[in-house]
C-alpha cells in the first residue's frame, strides 16, 4: 500500500489485490472514510484532490512526488480554471470531476498490473494534431513494484454539452435526424486509427506486424472466451432487458447453444490468416459510448482501457479490434430502439444494422484508401474479431450489467448472418 498526501482533507491510496492495484481517494486522517459513491458527502475530497491536480499541473514541469507518484504534463499548457468543482453522475467506471466547466480529472479506481498504453496514446493524438479528442493537459501516474508506471489520474479538456454515443446514436436512430451516423463513426474511427498509426517524433515506427504465433494466440484466447461464456450464460437467464425491467425477447443460454458450432467455426477462420498482419496503438474499449458529439463535433474519449481488458493483451493491437467493437455497438443501438418500442422493431432493426454496418465500414476504408494507409486494418480479422466481441460482451454482461445482455444476445443472428467478407487475395481478383 502506499498513500500519497494531496492536501490537508485529501490523500490517494493504492491497496494491491490480487492481479490488480486499486486506488482510492480517502479523506486524510479518517482511514477508511473513502470518497465513493458520488454524491458522498465526502464528495468534497474528491473536489478537492481534483483541483490540487490541476494546480500542480498549472505549476509545475514534470514533478517527481514521493512514492512512486509523477505527474506529467503535456498538450498545451493549462490555465487556472475558473472555482467550482462537480462530479460527472452519469453511468461511469471511474470517478470523474468537472473543474470549473474547463477541465475533467479522471480518477482510475483499478490499474491492472500491465503495460498501460494510455499516455503513450494520448501523446501520439497530440503529436500527429488529432483533434477528435478533449484536449489532454497531463497525468498523474504511481510506479508499482513491478517497475511499471501506472496511470491514477487524467487531465482533459471539458466539452460542454457533450451527449455520448448511447444517447446520441440511439436519438438518431429513433428520429430518423442524422441518418449517416454510422458513416460519420465509421470516417472518425479511420481518422483515429490513422493519427495512431503515423510515424512521429514519439513514435518513429507506429506500424508493427506480428505473425502466426501471435495469431494462434488470439485464436485460442478466443476459443477459450467462448467455452468460459457457455459455461457461465445462464446467469443471464433471469435479467431483465434494460433499466426498466422489460421482458427480454430470448433465453441467452439457449441462443447461445443455437449459435455455439458457428462462432466457434467463424473464430476458426483466424487459423486460414496466412503471413503477417499489422499491430498499432488502438483505443481498445471503442463502442459509441465513448464518442461524444458535442457543439464542436465528435470527439473519442475513455483512452484508458477496458474493464475486460486482457491482463496478457500487448500494448499494440490490431485496429480491426475496436472495428469490431464499434460495429457490434451500431447494431447494440439497434437493439435499444427495439427494446423500447416493446420489441415491436426487430425485424427493421436487423435491417437497419446490415445497413448501418456496411456504411461504417464503406466509410472507414474509404477514408484509409484516400490517405493511402489500407495497411490499417487487415479485414480477415474482422469476422472473428466480430464474434470474440460478442463473447466479450457477454462477459461484461454477466460480471458488471446483467441488464445489457440482451442488447448481444438479439445481436448475434443479424451479425453472424451478415459478417464482414475479406476481399479476395489477389491471385484470385478476375484480370
Ligand atoms: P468511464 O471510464 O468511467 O466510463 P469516461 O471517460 O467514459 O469514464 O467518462 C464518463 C462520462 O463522462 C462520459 O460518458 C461523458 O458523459 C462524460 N465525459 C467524460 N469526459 C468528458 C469530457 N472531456 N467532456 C465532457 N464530458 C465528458
Ligand atoms: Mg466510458
Amino acid at each position: 500500500m502506499a498513500e500519497l498526501t494531496l492536501t490537508s482533507e485529501a490523500s490517494l491510496v493504492v491497496i494491491a489485490e490480487p492481479n490488480v492495484w486499486r486506488l482510492e481517494l480517502r479523506a486524510a486522517h479518517s482511514p477508511g472514510a473513502t470518497v465513493e459513491p458520488p454524491g458522498d458527502p465526502t464528495a468534497d475530497v474528491g473536489a478537492g484532490a481534483s483541483r490540487w491536480l490541476v494546480e500542480q499541473l498549472i505549476d509545475g514541469q514534470e514533478t517527481l512526488l514521493p512514492l512512486g507518484f509523477q505527474l506529467h504534463r503535456f498538450g498545451p499548457a493549462a490555465t487556472s480554471p475558473p472555482p467550482g468543482e462537480r462530479p460527472i453522475t452519469s453511468d461511469q467506471t471511474n470517478r470523474s470531476v468537472v473543474i470549473g466547466e474547463q477541465l475533467v480529472v479522471k480518477w482510475l479506481h483499478r490499474v491492472d498490473d500491465v503495460e498501460n498504453p494510455v499516455l503513450r496514446t494520448l501523446r501520439q493524438l497530440a503529436e500527429v494534431g488529432f483533434d477528435a479528442v478533449p484536449t489532454s493537459f497531463g497525468a498523474l501516474t504511481w510506479q508499482a513494484p513491478s517497475a511499471r508506471e501506472l496511470p491514477c489520474a487524467l487531465v482533459t479538456g471539458f466539452l460542454p454539452d457533450a451527449v455520448d454515443g448511447w444517447q446520441w446514436c440511439v436519438e438518431a436512430l429513433e428520429s430518423g435526424q442524422r441518418p449517416r451516423f454510422a458513416a460519420e463513426l465509421g470516417l472518425l474511427s479511420a481518422k483515429l486509427h490513422v493519427a495512431l498509426g503515423t510515424p512521429s517524433a514519439l513514435l518513429p515506427l507506429p506500424m508493427l506486424a506480428v505473425g502466426a504465433a501471435q495469431i494462434r494466440t488470439w485464436h485460442s484466447q478466443a476459443r477459450q472466451r467462448l467455452d468460459d461464456l457457455a459455461e457461465q450464460i445462464s446467469a443471464l437467464d433471469d435479467a431483465p432487458a434494460g433499466r426498466f425491467g422489460a421482458q427480454p425477447r430470448q433465453v441467452p443460454s439457449a441462443s447461445l447453444a443455437g449459435y455455439r458450432e458457428q462462432m466457434e467455426s467463424v473464430i476458426d477462420r483466424l487459423l486460414d490468416v496466412r503471413g503477417r498482419t499489422p499491430v498499432q496503438l488502438i483505443h481498445g474499449d471503442l463502442h459509441v459510448g465513448q464518442v461524444l458529439s458535442w457543439p464542436g463535433g465528435l470527439s473519442v474519449i475513455d483512452f484508458d482501457g477496458s474493464p475486460v481488458r486482457e491482463v496478457t493483451a500487448t500494448e499494440r493491437q490490431p485496429a480491426a479490434r475496436d472495428v469490431a467493437q464499434l460495429l457490434l455497438s451500431i447494431d447494440q443501438v439497434g437493439r435499444i430502439v427495439d427494446r423500447r418500442s416493446g420489441f415491436t422493431r426487430t425485424a427493421e432493426m436487423n435491417a437497419w444494422s446490415t445497413v448501418a454496418r456496411a456504411e461504417f465500414l464503406a466509410a472507414y476504408r474509404t477514408e484509409l484508401a484516400r490517405v493511402e494507409r489500407p495497411d490499417v486494418l487487415d479485414p480477415r480479422l474482422l469476422a472473428p474479431f466480430l464474434v470474440d466481441q460478442i463473447a466479450r460482451d457477454l462477459l461484461y454482461a454477466i460480471h458488471f450489467l446483467p441488464r445489457w445482455g440482451y442488447a448481444t444476445i438479439d445481436a448475434l443472428e443479424t451479425i453472424l448472418n451478415d459478417l464482414p467478407v475479406p476481399p479476395p487475395p489477389p491471385e484470385q481478383i478476375p484480370t
